[in-house]
């Protein structure tokens, strides 16, 4: 999911559907923002679709003013399966004895579904699916007597991952979990202030990239102030790796590293790694390009654009169900024939999930008359689902769960499959040594089945670490 949120600017609103519009890659499927007016009080709207179909027009954002606003981009991921409701869509909104509060969370909390039946036990009445929702009602059985406070009695009951913006009446509050596992930034625009999951979302409004709100910090912004704090126990950064690989925005920077540069590393480490004679080095659009253009320069072997992306349909992976993302590798990928024919191509893609992607792009690139396909991988086989906020699937249905890297090859059906290594992707997201087994910088479990946080309500569905 995407999120964002502005304090100290005029029709807040306005720059909040903004960003949200740059973050959309994060969420396709709904959106939300809530904003509030002195005046008018607290105001929301939420809408199924793109932020650019819903957030505007005039009907909806005239009814949010107010100096101060919060939305957020949503993507189901593996709590909620099926089809998002939209009470399912956030921002979601607590009014308390103490004033209203609206939160936007990005990541998965690990131990939702034993707290929302704690919750239910003592009285809670719940009204979405999600696991977002505990922090509202964990906030109103805390006894603190501020907001921010109350949200850090909240967060330190929850367990994942979490980035979170949160406003009250006169705050705008940001907090990332411990172990950063998802993004979140500040900026400065004017007298104004922005959070956003990243800074390309600062970049469309012309806003200043200050820095990361840093793992296990919470921010709070008032009367154009910012003041922060430490609410959690310290303990090392996991950021996700996979940001780095495909989630993120290429032009986004994050940790003072810009994501572009450290896809194309990716490319050039996996040139390295897995080297192949061939005629052409083509990017599976768009999510393999850096690495493309990095395996290119590093092999010497020309780049070329063998297939065409149709820019008008989203990202296949973020429809919800198999059905849809099967035929969406067609409505969104078409081969350049005419480049492709009697060539011998090398195809560089970010990840290999359930192999569906993979095996009908060979099909077209074939059909197509290529003579030989390998295929580059910018990530290590994910062999393990993600509980931190990445969709992936049971493991079951991942190819690399029950594979080698022989059997995949033979399964898709090409004439060599190659992963970049687990040290390779650490060396090409800037860590020289690559991975550290005994202290790992980053989140990798999709990669390493090491998670870094005991996925609670998974193990006591009987999932096996
Ligand atoms: P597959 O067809 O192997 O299941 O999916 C792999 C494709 O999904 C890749 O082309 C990748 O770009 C795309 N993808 C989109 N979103 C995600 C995601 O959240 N996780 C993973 N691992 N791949 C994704
Ligand atoms: Fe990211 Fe993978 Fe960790 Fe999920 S499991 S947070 S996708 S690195
Ligand atoms: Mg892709």
């Amino acid at each position: 999911c995407g999120i964002y949120g502005v304090i100290g600017l005029a029709n807040a609103s306005n720059f909040v559907a903004l960003g949200l519009h740059a973050l959309q890659h994060r969420g396709q499927e709904a959106g939300g923002i809530v904003s509030y007016d002195p005046e008018g009080g607290f105001n929301s709207a939420r809408r199924f679709g793109y932020v650019r179909d819903n957030f505007t027009k005039p009907d909806v954002m005239d009814t949010l003013p107010g100096p101060l606003a919060i939305g957020h981009v949503r993507y189901s991921t593996a709590g909620s399966k099926g089809a998002t409701a939209i009470r399912d869509v956030q921002p979601f909104f607590g009014e308390f004895a103490i004033g209203g509060c609206a939160i936007a969370h990005n990541g998965n909390l690990t131990n939702a579904a034993a707290l929302r039946k704690q919750l239910i036990e003592r009285g809670s009445i719940f009204q979405s699916s999600s696991d977002s929702e505990c922090i509202i009602h964990l906030m109103a059985r805390s006894i603190q007597k501020t907001l921010a406070e109350r949200i850090k009695d909240a967060l330190r009951a929850v367990e994942g991952a979490f980035s979170v913006i949160a406003m009250t009446r006169t705050k705008l509050i940001g907090v990332r979990d411990p172990l950063g596992v998802r993004p979140l930034v500040i900026g400065r625009f004017g007298e104004g202030w922005v959070l956003s999951s990243e800074t390309c979302a600062l970049d469309i409004i012309g806003a200043e990239y200050i820095r990361d709100v840093e793992p296990g910090e919470m921010v709070v912004i008032e009367n154009g102030t910012l003041s922060s704090s430490r609410p959690f126990a310290p303990a090392p950064s996991r950021f996700c790796i996979f940001e780095q690989v495909y989630f993120s925005r290429p032009d986004s920077i994050i940790g003072g590293r810009s994501v572009y540069e450290t896809r194309r590393q990716i490319g050039v480490e996996l040139a390295r790694e897995a080297p192949v004679e061939a005629d052409l080095v083509c990017p599976v659009p768009d999510s393999g390009t850096p690495a493309a253009i990095g395996y290119a320069h590093e092999s010497g072997i020309p780049y070329g654009m063998g297939i065409i992306r149709n820019q008008y349909m989203g990202r296949t992976f973020i429809e919800p169900t198999d059905q849809i993302r099967n035929m969406g590798v067609r409505l969104k990928l078409n081969v350049n024939r005419a480049l492709i024919r009697g060539k011998r191509v090398i195809l560089v893609d970010d990840s290999v999930v359930r192999g569906t992607t993979s095996r009908k792009i060979k099909d077209m690139i074939l059909d197509a008359g290529a003579a030989e396909v390998h295929f580059r991988i910018a990530s290590p086989p994910t062999a393990w689902p993600c509980f931190y906020g990445v969709d992936t699937p049971e493991r079951s249905k991942l190819l690399a769960a029950t594979m080698s890297e022989d059997e995949m090859r033979d399964w898709i059906g090409v004439d060599s499959l190659k992963f970049i290594s687990l040290d390779g992707l650490y060396r090409a997201a800037g860590e020289a040594a690559g991975r550290d087994p005994k202290a790992p910088r980053f989140c990798d479990a999709c990669f390493s089945g090491d998670y870094p946080v005991a996925p609670a309500d998974k193990l006591a569905e009987g999932f096996q670490m």
